[in-house]
């Protein structure tokens, strides 16, 4: 009776090391077939993140709301020139795009009433933020022009959100491409902009240059320099890390 008790329990127990030894093997086949292990999912994960793969780029005012002007050159069609051109070198770069506008538009109806006295600029700058934040870019470029009753002011300036230390990183790393490539050396600055108090992902707004100064109005408005000052963004872009 004791032996075929002990015969029982050794085979119960053969048993189990039969069972473990086949999960093991089969967990070994199912991870190598469909990478289903948590820690193999992590590390690919955190390395899509590790660069900024999404902008957004805003280009500034639109419709009602020009901006800054010279005689008939308004900011608002110049930001949208330069912002669909920055696009295009992003996405030939292999960079995904999502602007706030491709047209002279602003992106609240409460603009088309031209209601006097409603806040529809801040609401304009609201959705801009909402459509921006819903397609989960990985950080948000917001295009301006600059003017100075100085007409001798010229030269690039990136301004950064207090709120985000990355906001700063980014626009230090695309002030000192824009250094690099014109003469009029700047420093960065945090600014007092809705965008910039209000975003909740990396933000920098970037004044591309002064419509007040005769000099680099005439070169905003042509192709080689535009291209220069937009490569300067990406190559800037380029030396940011998220992680
Ligand atoms: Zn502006």
């Amino acid at each position: 009776m004791k032996i075929i008790w002990i015969k029982l329990k050794t085979l119960r127990f053969a048993w189990y090391v039969f069972l473990i030894i086949i999960t093991f093997y089969l967990s070994l086949i199912l991870n190598y077939f469909f990478q289903i292990s948590p820690s193999s999912k992590n590390i690919s994960t955190s390395s899509l993140h590790s660069k900024i793969v999404t902008i957004g780029i805003d280009p500034g005012h639109g419709g009602i709301d020009s901006g800054t002007h010279y005689q008939r050159l308004y900011e608002k069609d110049l930001n949208l020139i330069l912002s669909l051109k920055l696009a295009e070198m992003l996405c030939s770069q292999g960079y995904r795009v999502v602007l706030t506008r491709e047209t002279d538009c602003l992106l609240t109806p409460y603009a088309h009433y031209k209601y006097k006295g409603h806040p529809y600029k801040s609401d304009d700058l609201q959705q801009r933020l909402i459509k921006l934040e819903a397609a989960k870019v990985d950080i948000i470029i917001s295009i301006h022009l600059n003017w100075s009753e100085f007409r001798f002011r010229r030269g690039p300036i990136v301004f950064y959100s207090e709120n985000s230390l990355l906001s700063q990183k980014i626009a230090q790393e695309i002030q000192d491409q824009f250094n690099q490539v014109q003469p009029y050396r700047k420093l960065t600055h945090s600014g007092d902009y809705y965008l910039l108090n209000h975003a909740t992902l990396p933000i920098v707004l970037i004044e591309l240059g002064y419509l007040s100064n005769q000099d680099e109005r005439y070169l905003l408005q042509r192709e080689a320099y535009q291209k220069k000052l937009l490569q300067a963004i990406i190559n800037g872009l380029k030396k940011i890390s998220l992680d």
